[in-house]
Formats: C-alpha cells, sequence, structure tokens
C-alpha cells in the first residue's frame, strides 16, 4: 500500500519534501477488531488549502493536526472493496475523507457520502459535487442574500471554489467580476466561466482602484477567499449594506504574522454584513444541492475546470502548488480510474 505521510508538523509555506512516499503492506480484508469499519480503494484525492492548517501542530483550530509519520488525510472519492458495515456493499463508490493512500481502512464510514448518479465524471466529487461546490453553493446562497441584478466580486476566482461562485451569481442575473493571479485564468474566467469582466490581482499596482474601475458604483457583495491587501481593498469599494461572505484567507495561511486589515472600521460605517461560514455546518442541504446542480452540469448550463495530476506520488507538488497559484481550477489527483 503506497502513502504519502507527513514528515514533521510545518512551518511557512509547504514543501514538497514535508512529504514522503512510503510503502506498507496491508490485507484486502476489514481485520476482525474493526466491527462497522469499511475497506476502499481511493480512486481521487482532493487538494485543499484547509490541509495547510493540519500539517502544523493544533493551535486549537477547527481542524484536527495530522499525525507525522501517518498518511495525509483529505477528501477523496474511493470504492468499497471490503464491509462489515451494513450500509456499504462491495462495489460502492463513495466520497467523503479518506487517507493519501491506494487503500485506506476508514472505521467510521457514517461520515462519508454514497455516490448515487456515475453518469458525470467520478472526480467531481472531489470539487463541484464535493465539498468545493457545497461551499460554493451555500456560501452564495445561503451566507451572501444575494439578489438580481446585484454586483458580486470573487477573489481567487478561478479555483474550485471560485469559479462556480461567479457562475452562480451569472445565473441569478448578477453582474459578477473576478480576481485571479494570472492572465490565462483571467482569460478563463471571461471566456469559459461568462464572468462579466476579470483581472490579474498581481498586476495591479493599487487594488482599491482596480475595483473602482470594475465596480465604480461599488460592490453589493464580495465573496472573500484570500483576505489580506484584497479584503482591505474590498471594504473601501463595498456599498452601504453591502455583504461579505468570509469562505478563505488563503493568503495569510502561510505567514507566521497576519497581515493588517486597516479598512475594517468600513463593516460600521457602510453598515456591512461580513460574515464568516464553514461548509461543514451545511452538508444537510447536500440532496437540495445535488438537485440543482446535476441538471445544470448536464445541461451545460454550468461548466468545471480541473486541474489533474496523474499518480499518488504527485499528490506532494499538487498540493504545495494551491499556495502560490499553480493549479488551473480545481487541483485532483488520480491515483486509480477504476
Ligand atoms: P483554489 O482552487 O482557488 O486554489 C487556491 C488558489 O488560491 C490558488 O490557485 C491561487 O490562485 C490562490 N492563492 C494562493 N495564494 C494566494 C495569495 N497569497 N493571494 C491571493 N490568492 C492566492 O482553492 P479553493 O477554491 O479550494 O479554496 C478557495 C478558498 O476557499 C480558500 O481560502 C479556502 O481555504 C476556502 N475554503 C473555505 C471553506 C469553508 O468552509 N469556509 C471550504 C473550502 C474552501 P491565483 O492564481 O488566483 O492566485
Amino acid at each position: 500500500n503506497r502513502q504519502i505521510v507527513l514528515n514533521d508538523y510545518i512551518k511557512g509555506f509547504p514543501k514538497e519534501s514535508d512529504m514522503s512516499l512510503k510503502t506498507s503492506s496491508i490485507k484486502l480484508k476489514v481485520p476482525a477488531d474493526s466491527p462497522n469499519a469499511i475497506l476502499v480503494k481511493n480512486l481521487y484525492l482532493s487538494c485543499d488549502p484547509y490541509m495547510r492548517s493540519r500539517m502544523q501542530k493544533s493551535e486549537g483550530g477547527y481542524t484536527e493536526s495530522y499525525t507525522p509519520g501517518t498518511p495525509i488525510v483529505g477528501y477523496g472519492v474511493s470504492k468499497v472493496v471490503d464491509s462489515a458495515h451494513l450500509n456499504f456493499k462491495v462495489g460502492d463508490l463513495v466520497w467523503g475523507m479518506t487517507g493519501w493512500e491506494e487503500y485506506s481502512l476508514i472505521k467510521a464510514p457514517e461520515t462519508l457520502f454514497k455516490i448515487q448518479h456515475t453518469d458525470v465524471p467520478l472526480s467531481y466529487y472531489t470539487g463541484i459535487l464535493g465539498m468545493p461546490g457545497m461551499t460554493a453553493y451555500t456560501g452564495f446562497y445561503e451566507v451572501c442574500s444575494p439578489k438580481k441584478g446585484e454586483t458580486l466580486f470573487v477573489s481567487a476566482a478561478s479555483g474550485a471554489v471560485g469559479q462556480l461562485v461567479g457562475q452562480f451569481a451569472k445565473l441569478l442575473g448578477c453582474y459578477v467580476v473576478g480576481s485571479a493571479g494570472s492572465r490565462d485564468k483571467v482569460d478563463l474566467l471571461k471566456t469559459k466561466f461568462g464572468f462579466d469582466d476579470a483581472f490579474n490581482y498581481k498586476e495591479e499596482q493599487d487594488l482599491t482602484a482596480a475595483l473602482k474601475r470594475y465596480f465604480p458604483n461599488g460592490i453589493d457583495i464580495y465573496f472573500e477567499n484570500v483576505g489580506g491587501k484584497m479584503l482591505d481593498a474590498v471594504l473601501l469599494n463595498m456599498k452601504i449594506k453591502g455583504r461579505i461572505a468570509v469562505c478563505g484567507l488563503i493568503s495569510q495561511y502561510n505567514l507566521e504574522q497576519p497581515e493588517g486589515v486597516y479598512n475594517l472600521f468600513c463593516t460600521i460605517t457602510k453598515r456591512i454584513r461580513m460574515e464568516g461560514f464553514l461548509v461543514f455546518d451545511y452538508y444537510h442541504l447536500y440532496p437540495k444541492f445535488l438537485e440543482m446542480v446535476l441538471p445544470l452540469i448536464k445541461e451545460g448550463k454550468i461548466t468545471y475546470v480541473e486541474d489533474v495530476a496523474e499518480g499518488l506520488e504527485s499528490a506532494p507538488a499538487a498540493l504545495v502548488g494551491l499556495f502560490s497559484g499553480r493549479n488551473v481550477g480545481k487541483q485532483v489527483v488520480v491515483v486509480a480510474r477504476e
């Protein structure tokens, strides 16, 4: 059983060398001392920014630290190869938490979602039909209180979550602008995802002026994925009674000292609702979400771009790449296709 393990707790930016490929032996049977467990073959693994926080020693955050020397844990799509659990049978496809390894023993499989619809790419259950899709859906519909005709700005807009937020907002009739870190990503936003406009934040000297150019009358909704300087510039450009869904702050995850947000006082003067949210609180909405998104995919009304890395051994580089923007779209790793 080939596995990607975390060598030790990290500080600063994650590196490929923080993880190693190891091989251990495994019996492809649920052991007798693990009642209710299932054994899965991992097909697709998801690389997600929150995994960075699990690579450091826990400081009481909302996620548990990884244990050095053991496989990285994350979302994935897997196939059941043996089961001691009544609700799972051999051949079932599931998505949820699994190990960065070829086969994983899952002791509490109740938290996994069973995959019922297989007429879409299975890798989508790491992205548009999985946790990032649910994040975009709940963040946009449950937190932003969006209305037709409003203006929406989303950062990290070409990523797993951002590309969907922009498309949901377009479907509702919002005016949508996104920021991303390369010209190719900006092109993708405008051509493939149908954003009204987009810009490369790395080419802007003055983010406040850039946002003023795209939103001369201000921003109703900001879907926050990056934090730091971008948030500060956005606050000055928000409209009165605007809403900010605080989904993520990726520009801050690798810094020892978070950067200051000087314009936070705008939340008062402009009566802005700035609301943090965690997708885990909304998983009860998953059936409603599938009902909405599956037809949109099948009718081609929504599109999804993935960045697919081949082989378990490519997983560390793929994960590290999230923090330099190497990924174009949802970063997924293929361990096996069936
Ligand atoms: P992405 O697929 O968007 O990958 C991360 C992207 O972030 C990179 O491609 C890069 O794009 C951008 N980025 C990296 N470093 C910086 C930086 N210093 N400044 C600005 N942008 C940067 O990731 P996801 O879509 O999966 O996640 C997006 C955000 O949503 C993250 O902050 C994540 O933590 C958060 N999240 C929150 C959840 C919740 O429950 N609240 C659940 C899931 C995700 P670029 O080239 O454009 O810079």
